[in-house]
């Protein structure tokens, strides 16, 4: 069991330093700095000496789970695995040393990275232009139904309503209804998909658009999804798709081919941009023709060779500081051109087939509400479970295996949501499956202690209520409490 190391304020001592600094030089040499330039002493920092320092943070980072520590399968977040080539090339100092403001002619090779990743991501997808500067998913949801606003708005046609299936990811009606429209929830259809007849029900004069998170929350691909985009168009609507969960369709099908008017990615879930502690991240948002004009800035032309854009005259405007993140785009370019076209459709089919194998390890211990084949994830519900899903989870810390998303997606009853990825060997599926049909057997015979746990963490159960309405944010030295 791995135990919580002390605060360092608890284990300083008085006297200790990590450090050894001498501002009394032997003759003939001088100081490295003169005494007057020298604080004597910060009121209550912690006197360690450095090894203690470097074991305390060691320590306290083994604490955590990583992708790079053990298995993570979060649904909907594609906590996949990263090449580390990735990071060193983002890391190269011509990179991450680039000022924002260095001039265009300094950096041409910089502008040129981010052009050709535009290239690729209209190249998977089939849209017809790119923006990189959304900083991350739901920003580029935003950004996407500003541009929708904006094209309806000068087509003299402004409309105040969205459609959101109850199949899609939370974020869509936050940004929907963040960017001043009416949202409007219409349920998917038994089998876990949006039927088109659903669509048309809803469907009036006043609907700017449908936000269709495709492959949806269930992991099911919305096969109607040509006929909802004939449906919307027919009616002056457009049709937003997320695409968050491209991870299961890439180099197989193109959302430009199937009638989506803007998409974002999630270039911190498909192109490998390690994730979870709340990095920056990159939400990049590829649209129709129709919708070209109205591109935040700056606007990096597809022309090779062709200076940012800053002056858009019908654009939505800045939606971020500069080019947006620009080292998320690095890896995602380097990991692109690593992979290339067949390698890219290979990490999409393996991410499918490593869900499917946990669908089929787990059917008939676990409870499968939609038995439509899934994609790149896998919804169970805790029907006919004696313990709660959350119990399960926390039962998971305890073989040292990250828990699956818990209660999402709505619509399933105490849902867990498996996404694999295809990074994962067929010996970590495997454990996976038996780890979990373990905790269900444990659930039958001593059901305490799957409700207990977890046992082995340095710390148990949280009160999360009160962590929620009392957050302690700090540590106070003791008289101050
Ligand atoms: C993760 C995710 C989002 C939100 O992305 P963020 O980067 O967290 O803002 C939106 N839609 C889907 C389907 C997602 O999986």
């Amino acid at each position: 069991m791995k135990t919580l190391p002390d605060l360092l304020f608890n284990k300083s001592r008085s006297g200790k330093t990590g450090y050894s600094f001498d501002s009394d030089p032997l003759p003939g040499t001088s100081p490295a700095l003169s005494a007057e330039l020298m604080r004597e002493d910060i009121q209550d920092f912690p006197s360690l000496s450095e090894v203690e320092i470097v074991r305390h943070y060691t320590n306290l980072s083994h604490l955590n789970h990583s992708v790079d520590t053990g298995f993570y399968p979060l649904g909907s977040c594609t906590m996949k695995y990263n090449p580390k080539v990735n990071e060193t090339i983002a890391s190269m100092p011509s990179f991450s040393n680039a000022h924002p403001y260095t001039p265009h002619h300094l950096v041409k090779g910089n502008i040129e990275v981010m052009r050709e990743l535009q290239e690729w991501l209209c190249a998977i997808t089939g849209m017809k232009a790119f923006s990189l500067a959304p900083a991350a998913g739901a920003h580029g949801e935003l950004t996407g139904m500003m541009l929708i606003r904006q094209c309806l708005t000068e087509r003299g046609d402004p409309r105040r309503i969205v459609l959101i299936p109850d199949s899609a990811h939370g974020t869509n009606p936050a940004s929907a209804h963040f960017a001043g429209y009416d949202v409007r929830e219409i349920p998917s259809g038994p089998d876990g998909v949006l039927e088109v007849d659903t669509l048309k029900e809803h469907l009036d004069k006043d609907v700017a658009a449908l936000m269709l998170t495709n492959p949806n929350t269930l992991g099911i691909f919305e096969r109607n999804i040509c006929e909802i985009s004939s449906a919307l168009h027919e009616n002056g609507s457009m049709l937003y798709m997320d695409g968050a969960n491209m991870n299961a369709l890439m180099g197989i099908v193109r959302p430009g081919d199937l009638g989506v008017d803007v998409l974002h990615l999630n270039l911190h879930k498909t192109f490998s941009t390690p994730h979870g502690g709340g990095g920056p991240g990159s939400g990049p948002v590829g649209v129709a023709d129709d919708l070209i004009p109205f591109l935040p800035s700056p606007v990096i032309p597809r022309q090779e060779g062709a200076s940012p854009r800053y002056t858009i005259p019908e654009g939505i405007g800045r939606v971020k500081n500069f080019y947006g993140n620009f080292l998320v785009m690095i890896r995602a370019l380097a990991y692109l051109m690593s992979l290339g076209r067949d390698n890219l459709r290979n990490a999409s089919e393996d991410a499918v087939l490593n869900a499917n194998y946990i669908r089929c390890g787990l059917t008939g211990v676990l409870d499968l509400p939609y038995k439509s084949r899934t994609l790149h994830e896998v919804i169970f519900s805790d029907e006919g479970l004696s313990v709660s899903t959350l119990d399960v989870a926390k039962r998971l810390l305890d073989y040292g295996i990250h828990p699956f998303t818990i209660y999402f997606p709505l619509i399933v009853h105490g849902a867990m949501m498996i996404e694999p990825t295809e990074t994962e060997s067929l010996e970590t599926l495997d454990h996976f499956i038996s780890t979990m049909k373990k905790i269900i057997n444990e659930a039958e015979t001593d059901p305490e202690k799957v409700r207990q746990a977890p046992h082995d963490t340095p710390r148990r159960r949280l009160d999360e209520v009160r962590a929620a309405r009392k957050p302690v944010l700090r540590w106070q030295p003791r008289e101050q409490e």
